[in-house]
């Protein structure tokens, strides 16, 4: 038997940092759902398919080949044979990836391989609808939620650190909609699972969100 923890949240809870972080120390693999529904958002993009359009997108999203790897404990995403690891990663990617991720086949499709993942080795997975739909059986569920101020204001710190230029009313502005688009689709919207433990991060550090986290895998007897 797998053990699985769901961690789901809004943008910019610091769900990756604390995953990886708690994925680390309990020696399980880290999946970022997240980086799959950027791919797609920008295969689309890239072929100039609106992110909207549900049947163009549908219909697109049947030749995609999404897969992950990892090279030194680190989550690689490729689309089809490509690595995109780098390209996801910015604010771009992240508003295609809440576009596409409205469409039901665009779910069904990365659940499927969310699931597969999930049910071979032992994860940490993190996304919007881990613990209500990708692994309803996990055996800890995290709702991890700050406020938005907090929210963007980790987002374009992160950014600044690459080196890309970011506004921070822009990300709080998109931080807001996103949020709105998450929460308000018909398909798995963004709720906390009702035996979800919910987790305010707007004044702990990654440090103390981590040992609360693995305090509760303490009390589970998962270590
Ligand atoms: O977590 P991340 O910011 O990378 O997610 C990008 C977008 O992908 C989210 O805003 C959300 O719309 C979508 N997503 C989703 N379900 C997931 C993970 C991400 O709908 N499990």
């Amino acid at each position: 038997m797998s053990f699985q923890i769901a961690i789901d949240g809004p943008a910019g809870a610091g769900k990756s940092t604390i995953a990886r972080a708690v994925a680390a120390r309990l020696q399980y693999v880290y999946v970022d759902t997240g980086a799959m529904y950027r791919a797609m958002g920008l295969y689309m993009d890239d072929r100039g398919i609106d992110a909207s359009k549900r049947e163009k997108v549908e219909e697109a999203a049947a030749g995609v080949h999404i897969s992950i790897s990892y090279q030194a404990g680190e989550q690689q995403v490729f689309l089809n044979g490509e690595n995109v690891t780098g390209r996801v990663r910015t604010e771009k990617a992240g508003m295609l990836a809440s576009a596409v991720s409205v469409h039901p086949g665009v779910r069904k499709k990365l659940v499927q391989l969310q699931q597969e993942l999930g049910r071979s080795q032992n994860v940490v997975m993190d996304g919007r609808d881990i613990g209500t739909a990708v692994l309803p059986k996990a055996q800890l569920k995290i709702f991890l939620t700050a406020s938005v101020k907090t929210r963007a204001r980790r987002r374009f710190l992160e950014l600044q650190q690459k080196g890309q230029s970011a506004d921070l009313r822009e990300i709080e502005k998109d931080i807001e909609q996103r949020d709105y688009q998450d929460t308000h689709r018909a398909a798995s919207p963004l709720t906390q699972a009702e035996d979800a433990v919910r987790l305010d991060s707007s004044d702990l550090t990654i440090e103390e969100v981590t040992e609360k986290i693995l305090e509760l895998c303490r009390e589970r007897n998962f270590i």
